[in-house]
C-alpha cells in the first residue's frame, strides 16, 4: 500500500493520550492530562438538557449561533471594554483546538514562520506543519519562564507572519506580566506581525490579579486574534466549545477553513454555552475559589515532600522541578513515577523544539478531586 501524507510523517501519539493510556494500565492516580476529574456544574446540565427539550437540535449556523456570538461579545465588553461585532468577528470551534488549526490554516502559507514560545501547547507545532509552516521556537526560561527579549527579536525573521502567545500560561501556570506583555506586542507592531493569544485560562487566575487579555493592549486590538474556551471556564472540557474574536479579514480567513472542516459546531452545547456566559458574573468567585482551594492545598503537600518552586498564580498546572528527588530526566522520571509510585504527570520536555529546560521539571494537574490529590500525595511520599 502506499505511504500516508508527509505532513504527518513526524507526528507521534499526543503526549496527553499516552499518558493517560499508561496511567490507566498502571493504575496510577492521573495528575497528567489537564481536565477535571469531578463534573462540571449542575445548571450548565439543566440548561443543556433544556435546549435540547425545546428543539435546538439541527445544524448550527456555520459562525455559531447567534446566541452565543452575541453573549461572547458581550463578556469580551462587559469584562475587558473589548468590542467584537458577532456578525462579523467572532467564530464558534469545537473547542480552542480547533480555534488554533483554523486561525493557523487561514493565515499561513507554505514556509511562513510562526514564532512559538516553549514549553507551547502541543497543537500549535502540529497545525504549523498541517500548514507547511515552520515553527521557530523562543524559550521562556526557568525558573520564571521569562522571554529574553533579544532572544525573541533575533528569532524575527522577514518570513515571520505569527506569533503564539498563551497566557495564563500551560504547562507553567504562569500569569504574564502587562510589561511581559508589552514587549512582546511592541515587537509585533515593529515586524507587522499576527499576535495569536490563546486565552483559554483566562478566568483561571488567582491572588486577587486581573487577566490582561492582548487585545487590550494598545496598538494590539487589530493583529490580535483571541480564542477561547468554555471547556475550562465551566470545567466541561468534552462539551468542545471554544471560540476566536479576531477582525474581519482574520475572521473570514477562519471561517474559510472551518467550513469544510467541521462546518457547524453542536447546537444544544452552544446555546447552554450562550446562557452560562450570561452568569459569568455570579458563577466566576465559586468557580475560582474551587481552583485556588485545590492549588493552595496540593501546593502546600507538595512543599512538604520536598518540590521547592513557586505559586503558579494561574491554570490548573503546576511546573515541579524534579532535580533534588532524580538524576533521571523528565521522561524517565514520569515513567518511573507512573510505574513505581502510580502517579501520572505529564514531562514537559514533549512541549519544547530547542531548550533541554523541559526535562527537569514534570507537570502536575491540580484540576482533581481532593481525594484524588490525596492519593497522589500519599503515593509519591514513597519517593
Ligand atoms: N490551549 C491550551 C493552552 C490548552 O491547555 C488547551 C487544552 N486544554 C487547549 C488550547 C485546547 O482547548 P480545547 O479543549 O477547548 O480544545
Ligand atoms: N489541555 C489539556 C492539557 O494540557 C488536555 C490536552 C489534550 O488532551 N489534548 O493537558
Amino acid at each position: 500500500m502506499k505511504d500516508t501524507a508527509l505532513r504527518i510523517a513526524d507526528f507521534k501519539d499526543s503526549i496527553f493520550g499516552v499518558i493517560s493510556r499508561l496511567a490507566r494500565e498502571h493504575q496510577a492516580v492521573n495528575l497528567g492530562q489537564g481536565f477535571p476529574d469531578f463534573d462540571g456544574p449542575e445548571f450548565m446540565k439543566d440548561i443543556v438538557y433544556k435546549k435540547m427539550k425545546e428543539g435546538h437540535n439541527q445544524y448550527a449556523p456555520f459562525p455559531g449561533t447567534p446566541n452565543l456570538r452575541q453573549e461572547i461579545s458581550n463578556y469580551y465588553e462587559r469584562f475587558y471594554r473589548l468590542s467584537y461585532n458577532p456578525e462579523t468577528q467572532v467564530t464558534v470551534t469545537v473547542g480552542a483546538t480547533e480555534a488554533i488549526y483554523l486561525v493557523i490554516m487561514g493565515l499561513i502559507n507554505p514556509g511562513d514562520e510562526v514564532i512559538v514560545l516553549e514549553p507551547f501547547y502541543d497543537s500549535y507545532v502540529a497545525s504549523i506543519k498541517m500548514a507547511g509552516g515552520i515553527p521557530v521556537p523562543v524559550t521562556m526560561h526557568a525558573p520564571d519562564f521569562t522571554i529574553d527579549v533579544k532572544e525573541l527579536t533575533a528569532a524575527i525573521s522577514p518570513r515571520t507572519k505569527l506569533l503564539i502567545l498563551n497566557n495564563p500560561h500551560n504547562p507553567t501556570g504562569k500569569v504574564w506580566a502587562k510589561d511581559e506583555l508589552e514587549a512582546v506586542a511592541k515587537l509585533t507592531i515593529q515586524h507587522d506581525l499576527y499576535l495569536l493569544s490563546d486565552e483559554v485560562y483566562e478566568f483561571l487566575v488567582f491572588d486577587g490579579i486581573k487577566h490582561i487579555p492582548t487585545a487590550t493592549l494598545e496598538g494590539m486590538k487589530d493583529r490580535t486574534i483571541t480564542i477561547s474556551s468554555a471547556g475550562k471556564t465551566f470545567g466541561l472540557t468534552g462539551w468542545k466549545i471554544g471560540w476566536i474574536c479576531a477582525n474581519e479579514k482574520v475572521t473570514q480567513a477562519c471561517r474559510l477553513v472551518h467550513q469544510y472542516v467541521t462546518f457547524a459546531v453542536s447546537t444544544p452545547m452552544q446555546e447552554a454555552v450562550a446562557e452560562g456566559l450570561k452568569q459569568l458574573p455570579d458563577y466566576l468567585p465559586g468557580f475560582v475559589e474551587l481552583y485556588k482551594g485545590k492549588r493552595d492545598s496540593f501546593y502546600a503537600e507538595m512543599k512538604k515532600l520536598g518540590f521547592d518552586f513557586s505559586l503558579p498564580k494561574g491554570t490548573y498546572f503546576m511546573m515541579v522541578p524534579i532535580a533534588k528527588h532524580t538524576k533521571l530526566n523528565d521522561v524517565d522520571f514520569a515513567m518511573k513515577l507512573i510505574k513505581e509510585n502510580k502517579v501520572a504527570t505529564v514531562p514537559p520536555s514533549a512541549f519544547y523544539l530547542k531548550s533541554t529546560e523541559g526535562e527537569k521539571f514534570l507537570r502536575f494537574c491540580f484540576a482533581k478531586k481532593e481525594e484524588t490529590l490525596r492519593a497522589a500525595v500519599e503515593n509519591l511520599k514513597g519517593l
